[in-house]
Parts: structure tokens; sequence; C-alpha cells
């Protein structure tokens, strides 16, 4: 996966990839991030890329010729191209995984100040939000997007290490522990010590099932439960 960021703010972005698991799928070549500098597509002085609303209005608006101009210089034949917004389609599990499957090349367009010029949407193919919040910038949901698709990509995390988190099979994960085996008073529970594999794995589906039961009702989708996890929920 290629992703191409076009955003006012190249070092936000910069900083993060160089950190951690993305440092590392980048290292490894299984995912690709070229940072955008909107400014270098705009052909006005002072590199301007935003401007006063037409009929009034607080805020300044981003130009759609620097982002169209942007787009335009890095988009192929196989190309995306996703608009950071909150008026968009809420980002899920669901689509992160469908992204990492569906698409080899990702434009994700970060929008500043009061948004965009509404033309910016004839050259876009979906707008995402991260949720029902108005952030200061898109950068930050961009970098949610990137890492939420990449930890999908395979091998970049081991695939036991997520065949068990939150929102796979419509449930959250178990809980999980390390040491101390106690720290004041509370103890790790005695099954997860016991080295017994099938009582750890029995722990571990009810635990999946009382956690969201708890925690995310609605998520529960009880065709997708093992037999053990479905006589748990019914109990
Ligand atoms: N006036 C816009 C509105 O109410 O729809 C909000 C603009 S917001 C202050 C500036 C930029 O931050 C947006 O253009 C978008 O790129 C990004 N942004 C803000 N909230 C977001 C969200 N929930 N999801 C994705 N991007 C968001």
């Amino acid at each position: 996966m290629k992703y191409s960021i076009i955003t006012l703010f190249p070092k936000t972005i910069q900083a993060y990839i160089e950190e951690s698991i993305i440092k590392k799928a980048l290292e490894r070549n299984l995912i690709a991030v070229e940072i955008i500098d909107l400014r270098d597509y705009t052909t006005l002085a002072h590199n301007q890329v935003d401007d006063y609303q037409f009929g009034g209005g607080k805020g300044m608006v981003l130009m759609v010729e620097p982002i169209v101009r942007a787009i335009e210089a890095v988009k192929t034949k196989n190309s995306w191209v996703v608009l950071t917004t909150p008026q968009g389609q809420t980002w899920q599990q669901t689509l992160a995984k469908q992204f990492a499957k569906q698409y080899e090349h990702l434009i994700i367009i970060c929008g500043h100040y009061e948004g965009f010029d509404e033309r910016v949407l004839e050259y876009v193919d979906q707008e995402v939000s991260i949720g029902d919040y108005v952030l200061t910038g898109g950068e930050i949901a961009a970098l949610v997007i990137v890492d939420s698709i990449t930890r999908s990509i395979p091998h970049v995390i081991k695939e036991e290490s997520f065949a068990q988190d939150s929102f796979e099979n419509n449930l959250l994960d178990y809980p999980v522990y390390t040491k101390p085996v106690e720290f004041r008073g509370s103890k790790v529970p005695d099954v997860l010590l016991s080295g017994h594999h099938a009582n750890i794995q029995k722990f571990k589906d009810e635990q999946q099932v009382i956690n969201t039961w708890k925690k995310r009702p609605d998520l529960i989708d009880e065709k997708q439960l093992n037999q053990y996890q479905k006589e748990i929920l019914n109990k």
C-alpha cells in the first residue's frame, strides 16, 4: 500500500511515521508514504492556499486549485482519493480491513481552517470522518486511517496478534495481564498461570463475550460466536 498525504503540516505526519510499527512497515517495504506539502502546489504569492469565504462567514477556506493540482501530481489509475472531513463516512475497523485488501494507492487530503472549497469534492472518491467531533485539521484523521489500515496489511503484525483484537468477530478483546502476578492485592486470574492451554482458551473466549456484553452490547452478533461463547451469552 502506498499512501500520499496532502497536508499543510508535513512535519506532523513525518514525526508519526518515524516511530514504531509504521516505521518498521516502511523499512520492510510493506508500505510507502509520500508526504505532499500543499503549499508546493499553489501558483500564488507567499504560498497562499486559502482565502476568505464568498458570501461571508468566519474562517478561511482551502482553495480548490492547489488541492486539485496536488491530487493530479500523484494520482494514477489505481489511486483512491480520500478527503478527511467530519461530514464523511465514519471510519471503522471493517473499512480499514477493506481498504487494506482493496486499494494499492490512497491519496488522503487533510483539511484545515473552515475546510475546503466545496468543488474539491468533484475530485474525491470518498469522504471519511474519524468520529462525530471536529478537529482543527485532518492530519490526525489521516494518521488514524494510515495506522489502522497498515495494521491490517499482511505481515505488518503477526496474524495471531490481531485475530482476537477488538472488533474481530464483532467482539472486544479479552483482558490481558503481565508481571507482577499480584499488584496491591489484585491478582492475575489463576487460569492464566495454570499452563492448561484448553482452559486458557476457554477463559479468553468467555472473557471476550463478557467484556463485549458489558461495554458494547450493540456489537454482539450471535452468529459469529463459537458454541462455548453462545452458551456464555445465554447464561
Ligand atoms: N467546517 C467544517 C465542518 O464543520 O464540517 C470543519 C472543518 S475542520 C475545523 C478542519 C479540517 O479538519 C477538516 O477540513 C478536516 O480535514 C479535518 N477534520 C476535522 N474533524 C474531522 C473528523 N471528525 N474526521 C476527519 N477529519 C476531520
